[in-house]
């Protein structure tokens, strides 16, 4: 019989029934730390007390209108985020992928109004995500995700990121955008050098392209920076972001500057539920949280012990471990046996994480945490890593 839950996911058997901080708690009562955070949303772990409230005060009140009419909460929030960011304005969505597509009908209707409606490709990175929308697949370009679907949407360009002559050499007349993820996430971790995204900023501005940052994962503090790009000294030109920012609430948006989005008028674009009075009230929240004097401070602190932490482990289990990757707390361990056996390990062990490209596993862990849970899950994958490796003498006796 065909499963009435469509197969499209691997899951594991476990589910969980609640949730506490950075730990998880499954229907058998087993408890989990979880360095998974949702795939990088729950930032804040789960069940916090302020997003709680939020929700819960807001869910009393009420709960959609559409955007029909006035939403004070997206008024608000758009204003908190403009203000301390390099955008000018900002589409509220549901999800990533959405807050992606907002992003690249933005390029292209902004060539379009600047009179070159021939300007509509989209140049994109091998080893990205973007999502799993037809567009999404066909900037990604991740060959598995796209077989079976048709042909692929037309206007999205992949070429090998790196590379900056190879990018300027795939610039076209044809060429609107350059899209790209400042760390590929999903891709396996990959940092892209600071002087490859500085040097597309320059391209983008030399050949009147707009420069699109997806910080759907690396925003909301995971990099310890609020966002990627304020690592860089330069600013994209339109940044969707979605994950965090919610806190596990689905919240996604579209940040541009008045430049970028000036193609944008009434009735060029919109959604049912992006924006509603639930996901704005949490998302201020969340904001408010992120935002206090000594959050960031604290990711990146925690971010340095859990990586200088995890160099001892790769240390002690070189046949495991190969290379650790990532920035802040987006971080990738590069693995010499199958990834989803180590994430399996990790788990029978109380560990959460999450796999990716490139037989990398990622630690994502709430940006919460604190030196315990470290030594805590530097505990557990030592245990994961020791699954893999041969007895010793004395504990095979
Ligand atoms: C997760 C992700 C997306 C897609 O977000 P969804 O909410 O799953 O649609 C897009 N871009 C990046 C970089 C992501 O990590």
């Amino acid at each position: 019989m065909f499963p009435s839950l469509l197969p499209t996911y691997n899951r594991t058997e476990v589910a969980f029934v609640r949730g506490e901080g950075p730990y998880l708690f499954a229907e058998d009562g087993q408890r989990y730390l979880d360095f998974g955070a949702g795939i990088a949303v729950n930032a804040f772990g789960h069940a916090h007390p302020k997003l709680v409230a939020a929700l819960t005060e807001q869910a009393g009140k009420l709960w959609h209108t559409s955007n029909l009419y006035r939403v004070p909460g997206q008024e608000i929030l758009s204003k908190r985020l403009t203000d301390i960011t390099f955008a000018d304005t900002v589409f509220f969505t549901n999800s990533g992928v959405e807050a992606c597509e907002c992003a690249w009908k933005m390029a292209r209707r902004y060539q379009y109004v600047s009179g070159h409606p021939e300007r509509f490709r989209i140049l994109c990175f091998e080893g990205a995500f973007h999502g799993r929308t037809l567009s999404a697949i066909a900037a990604g370009g991740n060959p598995k995700y796209l077989e079976g679907f048709g042909p692929k949407v037309d206007g999205f360009d992949s070429i090998p990121a790196g590379d900056l002559k190879g990018v300027e050499k795939s610039i076209t007349p044809e060429t609107a955008a350059i899209l790209v993820e400042p760390v590929q996430g999903e891709g396996g971790v990959r940092v892209l050098a600071p002087e490859f995204l500085r040097g597309l900023r320059k391209l983008c501005d030399e050949h009147g392209l707009l420069l699109i940052f997806d910080e759907v994962q690396t925003g909301i503090g995971r990099t310890g920076k609020l966002f990627a790009y304020e690592w860089l000294g330069i600013a994209p030109d339109i940044m969707p972001i979605a994950k965090a920012i919610g806190g596990g609430y689905p919240v996604g948006a579209c940040l541009a500057t008045a430049e970028a989005a000036k193609g944008m008028t009434a009735g060029t674009h919109g959604t049912t539920f992006g924006g509603n009075p639930l996901g704005m009230a949490v998302a201020m929240a969340a904001l408010d949280l992120v935002l206090a004097p000594d959050f960031l401070p604290h990711v990146q602190a925690i971010a340095g012990y859990l990586q200088q932490q995890l160099g001892v482990l790769l240390a002690e289990h070189p046949r495991v471990f190969e290379e650790i990757r990532g920035q802040g707390l987006l971080i990738g361990l590069k693995l010499k046996v199958p990834n989803t056996e180590f994430v399996a390990a990790a788990r029978r062990a109380g560990l959460l994480v999450v796999g990716a490209g490139d037989n990398v596993v990622r630690l994502l862990p709430p940006l919460i945490i604190e030196e315990a849970q470290v030594r805590e899950a530097m505990a557990m994958l030592s245990a994961a890593a020791k699954s893999f490796e041969p007895k010793t003498k004395i504990e095979a006796a």
